[in-house]
C-alpha cells in the first residue's frame, strides 16, 4: 500500500494522510477528491510514500480528478508563501485553487457542414457552406464570416446542408505575433531593454528595479524583454501583475497592440468560466502571456521565465484579508523557486526596493527622463493658509484659475483627491455624534449618488437619516469635509459648462466602465476629470495639462511607518498624469504644510533627496528594509476574553533577546463588525528568522474559541 500526503484549500494545520487506491499511481500535484468527515472535498497531493507496515486505518482517496496536476513550482511556492506568512498553506492552496473551482465550461452549440448540398444554391449560402466546411464554428462567428443573415443559416439547417453539434471550445490563446509593430526605443530605454534581456538569457533567478520617471517608457521597455523572451523561449510564460483592475486595461491593450493577441487575464472581476479557461491554458502553456491581480501569482505556470511587477510600489499588492501577503515580494519568491527573471517597475519605487537594488541585490535600471519631447511637470504648492478657498468650498482661487485657463485653451484638468464619496464624515450640530456603524469604530461616508451611509471598512450602510441617530434632533446632520462628489459639485457650479467626470471605485465598478471613461478621458470629451488613485496610475492621458491636488496633506496624517513614503509616490504619480504628450503639463497642490519635507521634495523633483532622509530614519529607528515587523492582532466579540487571552500571549512571549515586543495596545479601529480589536507589534534585525519566532510565541498559548489571531508579516496597515 501506498500513503499519499493531501493538502487540502482550508485552515488546517497540516497535509492530511490517505491510503492509495491500487493502481492510481498518484504523484506529487496531482488533484483528487477525499473524504473529510461526512464531506468530499478536492485537495492536491503533496507527497506519496510507501505505506509498508503502517498500523493506522487510512481512508482511501476517491478519485483523481481530470485536471492537469499543479507544476512543482507552484506546490513549493503555496508552501513557501505560507511558510512566510505564518499561516497554514490550505490558505494559499485555497486562491491556487480558485480557478479549479469555477465551473468548467458547458459544450457550446456549434455548426459544422454536413456535406449534403442544399436544395437551392445561392453565393450567400455556398459562403456558409465553404466556412463551415472547415470544422464546427459558432452560429454568431459563421454569420459574421460568411457575411449573412440568421436566416440564411436557418435555412441551410432545415435542409439539412448544417448541422448543429455540441463541443467545448477551448480558449483560443493564440502565438504572440513577435514581429509586429514596435516603437523604436530611444537610447536610455534600449540601453534598459538590452541589460534586461541579457539578464534573462543569462538564466536563473535575476532581479532588477525598472527605476523610471512617469512617462519615460517602463511599459516599451519591459515589452521588448517580453518579446525577447517569447521569441528565444517557445514555452516561456510571462505575468504582468498590476496594483489595480482599472490600470489591466490599458496594459492589456498594450499587449494587444505589440503581439497582435489578448493576454489572459486573470482578477476578480473575470467570470469563472472565463477564469477557468484562463487557469487551464495556463497550466497546460497555451497561454502565454497573462495580465492581472495580486492572486494571479498563484496560478499553475508550467514554465514561468519572467513576472513583471509594474508600479511594484502600489501598497494594493498587499492582500490584507483572507490569507495575508505581498505580491511584490512573493514574486520575487516566485521567481526565486522558478528560476525566472523579477522585473519591479515604478516612478517610484518602495524603499523596500531602493534598498536591494542600492546594496546590489537587484539590478537598477533607471530612465531619467520622459520619453521624446514631453517634460515632467512643473510642480507648484499653494499655501492654503494664505489663500483659502471661499468658506464651505475645497477648491483655492489659484487652483480655480489655474483650471479656468486649462480648460481656456481647449486642454484638461484632473482634480485628485483620494476620498471616495460626498463627505468623509456626518456630524450632529445638535448632540456632536459623528455617525459611525453600529458594530465599528469607523465613521460613515456620505455617498450622494446613492444617498447612504457607507462603512467603507465593513461595507454596512444605511440611508441618510433625517434626524440625529442619537438626539433625534431634525436636520441637525451635516456633512463635513469634502470626497471626490463634494469636489464634483464644486467643478460644477465653478464650471457649468465644462464636461465633468468622476472616477472612483463607486463610479467605475467593472473594468468595463474603467475602459470606457479612459477612452473618453483620452479622446478628450472630458473636460475635468474628478479622480481618487483609481485614476491617478499609470494612464496617459494626452491632452491632460493641469492636476490638482485638493489636499495633499490627506496621507500625512494617519502618521504611520510609510506616511511620508506612501504620500510621496501618490502624489509624484497623480501629479504624473499631467503634461504626457508634448505639452508641458504642471501640478498644484493644495497644502497646509508647504514646508513639509514631502512638500518640499516633491516641489523640487528631488525624489533622491526625499528617499535619502526617508532612509536615514528607517534606518535609525532600525524599521523597514533595515529591520523586520510583524503585527499580530487578536480580536473577538467578548472584551474580557480578550483581554484575558492578550495579557496570556504578553507574559509568554519567547525569551530572545534580539526582538521586540510592543503591546498589547487597543488597535486604532478598536471594534470592527463587533469584534473587539488588540494588537502587538514585532520588531526584529534582519538577521533575525521572525517567522520561528512567531510560530514559537502563537503555539504557547492557545486562545479561546471565540479570539482570532491574525499574523501579519511586514505589515503596511497599522490601524
Ligand atoms: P511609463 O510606463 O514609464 O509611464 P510608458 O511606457 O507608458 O511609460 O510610455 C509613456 C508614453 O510614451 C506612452 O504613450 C508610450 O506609448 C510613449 N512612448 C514611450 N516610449 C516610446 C518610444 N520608444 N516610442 C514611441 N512612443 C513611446
Amino acid at each position: 500500500m501506498r500513503i499519499a500526503q493531501v493538502l487540502l484549500p482550508l485552515p488546517l494545520p497540516e497535509a492530511f494522510d490517505y491510503a492509495e487506491p491500487d493502481g492510481m499511481e498518484l504523484k506529487a500535484g496531482d488533484l483528487v477528491a477525499v473524504p473529510l468527515g461526512p464531506r468530499q472535498i478536492g485537495g492536491v497531493v503533496t507527497a506519496v510514500r510507501d505505506g509498508a507496515g503502517h498500523n493506522r486505518q487510512l481512508k482511501p482517496i476517491l478519485a483523481r480528478l481530470d485536471e492537469a496536476p499543479l507544476p512543482a513550482g507552484a506546490l513549493a511556492f503555496i508552501e513557501w508563501a505560507a511558510r512566510y506568512s505564518v499561516d497554514v498553506p490550505g490558505a494559499p492552496l485555497s486562491i491556487a485553487l480558485r480557478g479549479a473551482r469555477a465551473p468548467k465550461p458547458k459544450p457550446a452549440r456549434m455548426l459544422i457542414a454536413t456535406g449534403a448540398a442544399p436544395a437551392r444554391a445561392t453565393p450567400a449560402r455556398t459562403r456558409v457552406l465553404e466556412a463551415a466546411a472547415e470544422g464546427p464554428i459558432a452560429p454568431a462567428a459563421l454569420v459574421a464570416k460568411a457575411g449573412v443573415s440568421s436566416g440564411v443559416i436557418k435555412g441551410l439547417i432545415d435542409e439539412g446542408a448544417l448541422e448543429a453539434v455540441f463541443e467545448i471550445v477551448e480558449a483560443a490563446f493564440p502565438e504572440p505575433n513577435l514581429d509586429g509593430p514596435s516603437s523604436p526605443l530611444n537610447p536610455s530605454q534600449a540601453a534598459a531593454a538590452k541589460v534586461l534581456t541579457g539578464l534573462i538569457a543569462e538564466g536563473g533567478f535575476q532581479a532588477a528595479l525598472l527605476d523610471g520617471v512617469t512617462g519615460s517608457g517602463k511599459t516599451e521597455v519591459y515589452l521588448e524583454a517580453v518579446a525577447e523572451l517569447l521569441r528565444a523561449d517557445p514555452e516561456a510564460q510571462v505575468l504582468v501583475l498590476l496594483p489595480e483592475i482599472a490600470l489591466t486595461q490599458a496594459v492589456l491593450a498594450r499587449f494587444e497592440d505589440r503581439f497582435g493577441v489578448m493576454p489572459g487575464e486573470w482578477h476578480s472581476g473575470i467570470a469563472p468560466p472565463k477564469r477557468r479557461r484562463v487557469w487551464e491554458a495556463v497550466g497546460a502553456g497555451r497561454c502565454r502571456i497573462v495580465v492581472g491581480a495580486r492572486s494571479a501569482l498563484f496560478l499553475p505556470f508550467k514554465s514561468l521565465r519572467l513576472i513583471v511587477v509594474d508600479e511594484e510600489h502600489d501598497s494594493s499588492f498587499k492582500q490584507e484579508e483572507g490569507f495575508i501577503y505581498h505580491a511584490r515580494d512573493m514574486a520575487v519568491a516566485r521567481a526565486k523557486i522558478e528560476g525566472a527573471m523579477v522585473v519591479l517597475a515604478s516612478a517610484t519605487p518602495s524603499l523596500e526596493s531602493l534598498w536591494n537594488a542600492e546594496s546590489g541585490r537587484y539590478k537598477w535600471l533607471k530612465l531619467r527622463s520622459r520619453h521624446g519631447a514631453a517634460e515632467l511637470p512643473d510642480i507648484g504648492l499653494i499655501d492654503l493658509r494664505e489663500t483659502p478657498p471661499e468658506t464651505g468650498r475645497w477648491l483655492s482661487p489659484p487652483l480655480v484659475r489655474a483650471v479656468a485657463e486649462t480648460l481656456g485653451r481647449g486642454e484638461q484638468a484632473l482634480l485628485f483627491l483620494n476620498r471616495r464619496g460626498y463627505a468623509p464624515l456626518v456630524l450632529c450640530r445638535s448632540c456632536g455624534e459623528k455617525l459611525t456603524a453600529p458594530d465599528t469604530d469607523s465613521w460613515l461616508v456620505e455617498h450622494r449618488y446613492t444617498g447612504r451611509l457607507i462603512c467603507h471598512l465593513t461595507g454596512f450602510s444605511m440611508p441618510k437619516p433625517k434626524t440625529c441617530p442619537h438626539c433625534a434632533a431634525a436636520d441637525s446632520l451635516v456633512s463635513i469635509g469634502p470626497g471626490v462628489e463634494r469636489i464634483e459639485d464644486e467643478a460644477r457650479a465653478l464650471f457649468p459648462d465644462a464636461e465633468i467626470a468622476v472616477f472612483s471605485s463607486d463610479t467605475v465598478m467593472h473594468p468595463d466602465a474603467a475602459r470606457e471613461l479612459i477612452g473618453r478621458m483620452e479622446a478628450g470629451k472630458i473636460d475635468i476629470l474628478v479622480a481618487t488613485q483609481a485614476a491617478a496610475k499609470g494612464h496617459n492621458f494626452p491632452n491632460l495639462t493641469l492636476v490638482g491636488v485638493v489636499d495633499a496633506d490627506l496621507g500625512l496624517r494617519g502618521g504611520d511607518l510609510r506616511a511620508a513614503e506612501r504620500t510621496y509616490q501618490l502624489l509624484a504619480q497623480a501629479t504624473g498624469r499631467a503634461g504626457r504628450a508634448e505639452r508641458p503639463g504642471r501640478a498644484l497642490l493644495q497644502t497646509y504644510a508647504p514646508d513639509h519635507a514631502v512638500m518640499q521634495a516633491l516641489k523640487a523633483q528631488d525624489r533622491d533627496g526625499f528617499v535619502a532622509v526617508e532612509m536615514a530614519e528607517r534606518e535609525a529607528a532600525r524599521l523597514p528594509p533595515f529591520g523586520r515587523l510583524a503585527a499580530v492582532i487578536c480580536s473577538g466579540p467578548d472584551a474580557e476574553a480578550l483581554e484575558t487571552f492578550v495579557r496570556a500571549l504578553a507574559a509568554a512571549v519567547p525569551n530572545t533577546g534580539d526582538v521586540e515586543v510592543y503591546g498589547p495596545a487597543d488597535a486604532p479601529l478598536a471594534l470592527v463588525r463587533g469584534r473587539r480589536r488588540k494588537r502587538f507589534l514585532v520588531r526584529a534585525d534582519r538577521t533575525v528568522d521572525l517567522q520561528a519566532f512567531l510560530s514559537a510565541w502563537r503555539a504557547r498559548v492557545r486562545p479561546p474559541g471565540s479570539v482570532r489571531v491574525v499574523i501579519d508579516v511586514d505589515p503596511y496597515s497599522f490601524l
